[in-house]
C-alpha cells in the first residue's frame, strides 16, 4: 500500500492531516563564509548525564558549526586579521603554520579565500581526514614523524622555522605564542557562552592544546563569574595538569587528536584551571561513540575526552546548576579512526557490541 499525502491518499484509505510549525528566521546573506565563523549552538545533553546519574544542566558548545568544522576557525581568522592589520601579511605572501589540523584547516579556509599561500606543518599522527581537507582548500602539507619532540629539527617547530628561512615573504603566525589565539575566545566564545546561558555558568569543562581556548574563556569568566569553577583536560602522556604530579606515566603516546603536548605553550595559561582532569584514550574514544550514538552529536575524539571528565564534574554539582563542556570539532577528521570497528578492535580499545555491532533489540 502507498503511504501518501497526495491527491492518492483517500483512495487509498490514508490519510495525514496538515500540520504547521512556525518557521523560524535565520541569519541574511553574509558576504563569504568567514563571516559565519562564531555564534555557534549549545545544546543540552540528555541521555549520558541521566545514566550518569547527573542532576545538573549539562550543556554542550557545538564547535563543529564552525565553516571548517572546529574552534579553530575562530583564532585562525583572528590571527590572520591581526597580522593584516599589523602590516605583517601582505596579499601574496605564504603563510607557515605548525597545527594538530583544525587550526591547519581555519588557516587553509581563509588563504583559499584571501588569497594566501599556506603551508600546514603537521604531526604524522594526525588523521588522514584532516590532510583531504587542507589539500582540498588548496594547502601544502608537511608531515613530521610522531617521535620527533616538538621543537627538534624533526617536529613541528624545527620544519615550520626551517620553511620559514627558506620561503621568502613567508610569515608563521603561530597560534602557540599569538595573543590573537586566547584572544579570539576572551572576545567571542566566552561571550557567547555567557550569553546563552543566560549569566549561569557554575562550571566549565573544556580540553586545551595550544590552550588558547582555556586562557582566553578563563580570564573572561574571571571578570564576568570568579565564581564558575573552570576545568582542564588534558591526556594522559601530555604534561599540562598541575599539580605536575598529575602528569607522571610512562604513556608517550595517545591517540585523541589536538590536546595535550610534550611542552606548555606560551598560549597556555595553567592556572585558569581551577582544576584539572587526565584522561585516557580508552573512556575519550568510548564517550565519543557515545556522543555521536546516544546525543546524535557528531563530534571528534577531544569532545569524549571533554564530556568524559565532564561526567566526572557534573555528578558533584546539583539540580538547576549549569554545567557547560566544549565539542571542538567534528566526526568528518575521524572517519577511519575511531568511528570504525575494526580500527578500534585492531588497537585493543573495547567497543560497546550493543551499541554499534547489533540493531538495539538484538541488545
Ligand atoms: N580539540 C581539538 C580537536 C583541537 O584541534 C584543538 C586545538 N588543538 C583543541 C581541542 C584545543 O584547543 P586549544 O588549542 O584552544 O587548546
Amino acid at each position: 500500500r502507498r503511504c501518501t499525502w497526495t491527491k492518492n491518499a483517500k483512495q487509498d484509505g490514508v490519510f495525514f492531516p496538515h500540520t504547521y510549525q512556525n518557521w523560524k528566521r535565520s541569519e541574511k546573506i553574509q558576504d563569504n563564509v568567514l563571516q559565519l565563523i562564531g555564534n555557534t549552538p549549545m545544546v543540552k545533553l540528555n541521555s549520558i548525564p541521566k545514566k550518569a546519574g547527573v542532576k545538573c544542566n549539562v550543556y554542550a558548545k557545538l564547535e563543529y558549526f564552525n565553516p571548517g568544522g572546529s574552534i579553530k576557525d575562530r583564532i585562525a581568522n583572528r590571527i590572520i586579521q591581526d597580522a593584516e592589520k599589523q602590516g605583517l601579511l601582505k596579499p601574496g605572501m605564504t603563510i607557515i603554520e605548525p597545527s594538530s589540523g583544525n587550526t591547519g584547516v581555519g588557516v587553509a579556509l581563509a588563504s583559499a579565500i584571501k588569497g594566501y599561500k599556506c603551508i600546514i606543518v603537521m604531526c604524522e599522527k594526525m588523521s588522514n581526514e584532516k590532510v583531504a581537507v587542507m589539500q582540498a582548500l588548496g594547502a601544502r602539507l608537511i608531515k613530521t614523524p610522531i617521535t620527533a619532540d616538538s621543537y627538534s629539527a624533526e617536529g613541528i617547530f624545527g620544519v615550520a622555522n626551517r620553511l620559514h628561512k627558506e620561503i621568502p615573504d613567508s610569515l608563521i603566525l603561530d597560534q602557540f605564542s599569538n595573543p590573537g589565539n586566547p584572544l579570539a575566545h576572551y572576545d567571542t566564545t566566552a561571550e557567547e557562552i555567557w550569553d546563552q546561558c543566560d549569566h549561569k555558568v557554575d562550571a566549565l569543562v573544556l580540553g586545551a592544546g595550544t590552550g588558547g581556548t582555556l586562557t582566553g574563556i578563563s580570564r573572561k569568566f574571571r571578570e564576568l563569574s570568579p565564581q564558575t569553577k573552570i576545568v582542564g583536560v588534558d591526556p594522559v602522556g601530555s604534561v599540562f595538569a598541575v599539580p605536575d604530579s598529575l602528569n607522571k606515566t610512562d604513556v608517550t603516546f595517545f591517540e585523541v587528536e589536538g590536546l595535550g603536548y610534550d611542552f606548555v605553550p606560551t598560549s597556555l595559561d595553567q592556572t585558569g584551571a581551577d582544576h584539572w582532569v587526565k584522561s585516557n584514550d580508552q573512556e575519550s574514544l568510548t564517550m565519543a561513540r557515545r556522543l555521536i550514538r546516544e546525543e546524535g552529536l557528531l563530534c571528534g575524539t577531544s569532545s569524549g575526552a571533554a564530556v568524559s571528565a565532564a561526567m566526572k564534574i557534573a555528578v558533584h554539582l546539583k539540580e538547576g546548576q549549569n554545567l557547560v563542556v566544549i565539542i571542538p570539532d567534528s566526526i568528518r577528521n575521524y572517519l577511519t579512526k575511531f568511528v570504525s570497528d575494526n580500527w578500534m578492535e585492531a588497537r585493543g580499545f573495547q567497543i560497546s557490541k550493543n551499541v554499534n555491532k547489533h540493531w538495539w533489540w538484538e541488545n
